[in-house]
């Protein structure tokens, strides 16, 4: 096994050198990862970076875009033949037509390269003339980093802490059930293990849908094009580290064992070790309406996700980073257009709290990391309202699912974050005095002016802490 990482690593370690400096121009490249759990806004922060850094009137905090030392952008064929093209031009038309609609949602790991030609003003700007950089954006979900967890655990172990976290989860009860009339001695029968990961997968479904966000594997709510395949059909079974021959229980963890070697391990060679430059989007505001709970797995996935950017701690990590790391990493809270801007301080001080937890909790301390509050696609426009003899800072949009006009105003979001993450690590299971809403508006119909890319909030700002320092 240690033979094997080694041999992976110096497979990656000569195909990194490749990947950073493009042919034989020497043009350089970025990788950029762009994750976060489902739904937490990948696939709209993709299509608005990119229609932005194509038309780059609304990026004024990007420096190289405001200055004019990008003079030019597009889109490029993708170096890796294998993996799925992002739909760029799909997801914009969706979002941007006469009948604007959230586009498809992340399901796999895709990729798309946008090109820039740079040239920087001033004397050393017009010496060297200008120069191609590559963007190469890799999509895919946050779930799958989750899967790193695994690599450290026996079948055993990891069945033990899942069935111990899903014990008190209602959501979780038909499956336990169905677990307690199971006897993983019995012989293996492949329906009776169809069955049982149909339930597993059906109460990780539910907890997602509660706003638990800890569920692995985390192909089985994103199999990508594994779906079906006896390598996402197991499930957690409780005792026996020993089952016998021919059991149930014995191919459920030869099933959990080939997980990780053919589906986790390269996911993390492939794709994971070849970022530079990373974003993970946190649906905070959604978190924070789900409750205390939802928010207090936000702040622990947090710290999982970041976990996974130290390659000190995990020997098969090490193995494939070969001594780089990944620069620098964003944690934005995503849909910040659903709170007025009066609010938006309060959001970016809950997400740099997260944050800084999250360091703490997984130890880390390497890349340059940031927090902030974005909305890669701003659906909402502003007001002040007098309700009840009281003045509301509200945001206004068309509502997603009937199209009708509405008023939000979310709740009043603490000054002082601790007043929200304290209950959350104390287990609350309501907040106290206070109610946040929140509401499904569907994208604003937009007519651009030329030059212009889709509204956003912050967008540059994000832009500029990712890929500024390598655009000058
Ligand atoms: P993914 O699963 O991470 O790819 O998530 P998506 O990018 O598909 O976003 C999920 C949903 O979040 C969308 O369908 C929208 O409803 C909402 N959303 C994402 N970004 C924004 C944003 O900037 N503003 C608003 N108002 N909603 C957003």
């Amino acid at each position: 096994m240690v033979l094997g990482d080694i041999a992976d690593g110096m497979t990656r370690g000569v195909e990194n050198l490749g990947d950073r400096i493009s042919g034989a121009l020497f043009e350089p490249v970025i990788r950029l990862g762009v994750t976060g759990l489902s739904r937490a806004g990948k696939t709209v922060f993709i299509t608005s970076l990119v229609a932005n850094l194509l038309d780059r009137g609304r990026m004024p905090q990007l420096i190289a875009a405001s200055s004019g030392t990008i003079r030019a952008a597009y889109l490029q064929p993708q170096p890796d033949d294998t993996v799925a093209r992002f739909d760029y031009e799909t997801h914009l038309s969706t979002l941007s037509g006469a009948n604007p609609k959230w586009p498809q949602s992340t399901r796999t790991v895709s990729e798309l390269r946008l090109s820039l030609k740079v040239q920087p003003t001033g004397i050393l700007g017009a010496l060297s003339g200008p120069r191609k950089i590559h963007i190469d954006i890799v999509d895919y979900p946050g779930e799958w980093l989750l899967d790193l967890s695994l690599l450290d655990k026996s079948f055993a172990e990891w069945s033990e802490q899942t069935l111990t976290r899903l014990a008190d989860q209602p959501q979780a009860a038909a499956f336990l059930a169905q677990l307690q009339a199971l006897d993983p001695t019995q012989p293996h029968a492949e329906e009776t293990a169809q069955e049982i990961a149909a339930a597993y997968t059906g109460a990780l479904a539910a907890a997602r849908d509660q706003g638990m966000a800890l569920a692995t594997p985390g192909r089985f709510l994103l199999p990508g094009d594994l779906a079906g395949s006896p390598v996402l059909t197991f499930a957690p079974l409780p005792g026996h580290a020993k089952y016998p021959r021919g059991s149930l229980g014995r191919e459920m963890q030869r099933r959990y064992e080939a997980y990780k070697a053919k589906v986790v391990k390269p996911f993390f060679r492939d794709h994971f070790s070849r970022i530079d430059r990373q974003v993970v989007l946190v649906d905070v505001l959604g978190a924070i309406h789900r409750g205390p709970r939802a928010l207090e797995e936000t702040r622990l996935a947090m710290a999982d996700i970041l976990s996974a950017f130290r390659p000190g701690r995990n020997a098969f990590l090490r193995s494939i980073f070969l001594g780089r790391r990944v620069e620098k990493i964003l944690f934005a809270a995503t849909k910040a257009d659903h709170l007025h801007h009066s609010q938006h301080p309060q959001l970016t001080a809950i997400v740099e709290a997260l944050l800084k937890e999250a360091k703490a909790r997984a130890d880390y301390a390497g890349a340059n990391t940031a927090a902030m509050s974005i909305a890669a696609l701003r659906a909402t426009t502003e007001e002040r309202i007098d309700h009840k003899g009281q003045t509301l800072d509200v945001v206004r949009g068309t509502l997603a699912d009937t199209e009708k006009e509405a008023a939000l105003y979310p709740g009043e979001l603490p000054l002082d974050p601790g007043h929200i993450l304290a209950p959350a690590r104390q287990g609350d299971t309501a907040w106290l005095d206070a109610d946040y809403q929140i509401m499904r508006f569907a994208p604003a119909r937009m007519t651009l002016k030329p030059g212009d890319g889709p509204p956003h909030i912050r967008l540059d700002k994000a832009a500029e802490f990712l890929l500024g320092d390598r655009l000058v």
